[in-house]
């Protein structure tokens, strides 16, 4: 039951349906990720994740972290990981040669970091908020801090933390209460409580890096008095020697459903040093250069246990004996394999379509971050731009919804063995429980896809990925799962419409926006699954050595769009049914 990378499939959707070879000719960062290269570093980073990661993912999930007098202990294991994957240069692979890294592109880096999730989720998030934070500290800090502070930091020997939530500030950034004071020598002191902070304080790293959202005295109220800080841990010196302890300490760690070898920490600040990075009272819109990338991390964390949950639900399927198919597979045994039952492909066949379909979105996505990181070309940055802006809510809020269902299955396909800890099975359900909440609920997804995007500028955020597609399908037109994309993506034309027309009832947004999201993630799913499916079948037409992969992939293909893509239908009647139905009860009668 333990994991396996899928290099296979990884190379099919980077090499045959996304062409990364030629993409990475044409970046900067894509000199030295040949096809030999990029595959020589899919098989050293399928060793990690199988052999160091994945053995810790289930101590790490019995034995949690621990908080004993303001430290943090992660589970056994976890540590030693850490400095295995700083010395093996894991850390620094996608961070610009100037800095000390590899400089190879983030895509590729994101694509190791599927297999790290997937093989041990709580443990890969600790570099990945630290790689967070380096971002964030790249694209805001002044020169001085980022000479400063970023070589510890790009070492491995110093993590990084988000630092926004409050006890009574969740999804509403505008009511944070956390203050800076302005300092004599132009650093501030931060004092406050954040709740929730994911690796707040560990035992991996030296020092710790917070990125904190803060008030200055007398900034405007709501999201635009908000600013963002960084708060070390433990002060530096100008020789790069670590100094005083900062006034940042962590209160508790909170218990939790899942992901329990990742810390969830209180952190107070107490007149915490702190250096403003960007401008005064413009810290939600540096915040969302870590908070974009984040939301991109959690469709991965979700598409991870999709991949996982159905890893563990095949290996059982074909091994358990009960029940006799109709025409009998093994008739000198007493029962069948089960993976011969209809309702147990349905199951199987839906965890391999999502998980199969969410690598498809993620890795474009990420190809587009590759672009968005390129200097010069400012066009094709804007373009990237407005493409990650209408992909990141749908990537996040639909791969973590589906992620719910299809780990469900995996418990489902074990039956009652699977509701025991004993498979791992039910430790995807907990662990992937939280995707659908952290970086934005999916609630704020909707709100952000429809509301702040595609109703605000749908030509320059929908119309173009609605251009790619028709320009694609009219290319392919004949094929046989072509016709249903196109009716998918003139019916969102179409819904987006509605909606626009309804948008003066100050309800209706709020009200469809998680439906509108999820017809988007079908739709786009169906996209990527038509081009996985021509692909298929042209290298079947050519009698391709390996035509039993490509036969997978094509009956995978039709599965998706004979039984998973239909929903749509549904959601566009729940998107045209509006808000009314939900606001006519007033809110004392939901108690009747
Ligand atoms: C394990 C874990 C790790 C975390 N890590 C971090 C971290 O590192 N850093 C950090 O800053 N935070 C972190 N968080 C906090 C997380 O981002 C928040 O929990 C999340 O943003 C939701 O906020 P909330 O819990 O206050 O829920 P609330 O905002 O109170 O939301 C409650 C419910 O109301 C809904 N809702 C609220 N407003 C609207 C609206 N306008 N329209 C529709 N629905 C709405 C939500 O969708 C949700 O269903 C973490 C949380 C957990 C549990």
């Amino acid at each position: 039951m333990s994991y396996k990378t899928p290099i296979r499939d990884i190379q099919f959707v980077m090499n045959e349906v996304l062409d990364f070879p030629t993409h990475y000719k044409n970046i900067s960062t894509g000199e030295n990720a040949t096809p030999e290269m990029v595959d020589a570093i899919l098989e050293e980073g399928a060793k990690l994740a199988e052999n160091v990661l994945a053995p810790l993912n289930q101590i790490g999930d019995v034995q949690g972290c621990k908080f004993e007098n303001g430290n943090v202990s992660t589970p056994p294991g976890f540590n030693d990981a850490f400095q295995q994957y700083k010395e093996n240069g894991w850390h620094s692979l996608a961070i610009d040669e100037s800095w000390g890294g590899q400089g190879l592109p983030h895509s590729l880096g994101s694509v190791l970091t599927e297999t790290q999730f997937t093989a041990n989720h709580a443990w890969t998030i600790y570099p990945k908020a630290a790689l967070g934070a380096i971002q964030t500290i790249q694209a805001h800090a002044s020169e001085e801090l980022q000479k400063k502070y970023l070589p510890s930091m790009i070492e491995g020997n110093c993590g990084g933390t988000m630092c926004l939530t409050e006890s009574h500030s969740g999804s509403d950034l505008g009511l944070l209460r956390t203050k800076a004071e302005p300092n004599a020598d132009g650093s501030f002191s931060i004092t406050g409580s954040k709740i929730f902070i994911t690796g707040g304080e560990h035992d991996m790293t030296d020092n710790n890096m917070h990125i904190v959202l803060a008030r200055i005295q007398g900034a405007p109220a709501g999201v635009k008095g908000i600013s963002l800080f960084m708060v070390p841990k433990i002060h530096v010196n100008d020789d790069g020697s670590l100094g005083e302890l900062n006034t940042v300490s962590c209160g508790s760690i909170e218990e939790k459903m899942g992901i329990h070898g990742s810390c969830t920490c209180v952190m107070n600040f107490d007149g915490a040093q702190g250096f403003l990075i960007g401008e005064e009272n413009k810290g939600m819109s540096c915040m969302f250069t870590f908070i974009n990338e984040s939301r991109l991390g959690v469709a991965q964390h979700a598409h991870a246990h999709i991949e996982g949950s159905f890893q563990k639900a095949l290996t059982y399927a074909k091994d358990r004996l009960q029940m006799r198919a109709p025409v009998r597979k093994n008739p000198e045994q007493a029962a069948d394999p089960i993976i011969v039952h209809p309702d147990v492909r349905r199951m199987l066949l839906t965890q391999k379509a999502f998980s199969e379909g969410a690598r498809m979105l993620n890795y474009y996505c990420a190809k587009q971050v590759d672009l968005l990181h390129e200097k010069g070309n400012e066009e094709q940055k804007h373009k990237a731009q407005n493409m990650l802006a209408l992909l990141t809510p749908i990537a996040k809020g639909f791969i973590s919804e589906v992620s719910q269902e299809a780990t469900g299955y995996g418990v489902q396909i074990l039956g009652g063995h699977g509701f025991i800890s004993e498979w791992g099975v039910e430790q995807h359900v907990r662990d992937t429980r939280i995707t659908t909440i952290y970086e934005g609920t999916t609630g704020i997804q909707g709100l952000d896809l429809l509301g702040r995007k595609v109703l605000a500028n749908k030509d320059e955020i929908l119309m173009p990925f609605v251009n790619m597609v028709k320009e694609f399908c009219g290319k392919h037109k004949g094929h046989a799962l072509i016709d249903q994309v196109e009716q998918r993506i003139n019916r969102l034309l179409e819904l987006t419409d509605v909606v626009a027309s309804k948008a003066n009832n100050p309800d209706e947004i709020n009200g469809v926006g998680v439906d509108y999201l999820m017809f988007s993630g079908y739709t786009v799913l169906s996209y990527f699954w038509a081009q996985a499916a021509v692909i298929a079948q042209a290298a079947i037409n050519e009698n391709h050595a390996e035509k039993d992969f490509y036969n997978a992939k094509l009956a995978t293909a039709k599965f998706y769009f004979s039984k998973i893509l239909p929903r749509t239908a549904a959601l566009s009647l729940t998107i045209k049914a509006g808000s009314e139905d939900l606001m006519t009860i007033k809110d004392e009668h939901f108690s009747f």
